[in-house]
């Protein structure tokens, strides 16, 4: 749980302040929900980002992972999470096949 306030209608936010790019949340979460932006300013030059939040399931995976307390997850009891489809998990492999940066068709 976030000792951030939750922002609402957000499966999963993050506090950037405290993200130091290891990518551990973008290798576990089976959606395709995150990936690495660039950012110059970031000591590794990247910057975690959601990407979909529409496909996150709510499985925590992502909060588990994360050594640094940077990502977080809404209460199920709070938030109703997406179900897990194909898409989700084809882009998942794209992502990691991208050594976990954002894939270009999802560069705003
Ligand atoms: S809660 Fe699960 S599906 Fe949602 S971003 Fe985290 S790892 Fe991905
Ligand atoms: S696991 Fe945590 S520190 Fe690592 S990239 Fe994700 S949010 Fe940042």
């Amino acid at each position: 749980m976030s000792n951030m306030e939750a922002p609402a209608n957000t499966p999963v936010w993050v506090n950037e302040a405290r993200c130091k790019a290891c990518d551990k949340c973008v290798s576990v979460c089976p959606a395709g929900v995150l990936a690495m932006r660039q950012e110059v300013t970031s000591t590794l030059g990247s910057m975690i980002k959601v990407v979909h939040p529409d496909s996150c399931i709510g499985c925590t995976d992502c909060e588990l992972a994360c050594p640094d307390f940077a990502i977080y997850v809404a209460d199920r009891k709070e938030f109703k999470f997406a179900k897990l489809t194909d898409e989700a998990k084809e882009r998942k492999e794209r992502v990691i096949k991208n050594n976990y940066r954002i894939l270009d068709e999802d560069e705003a």
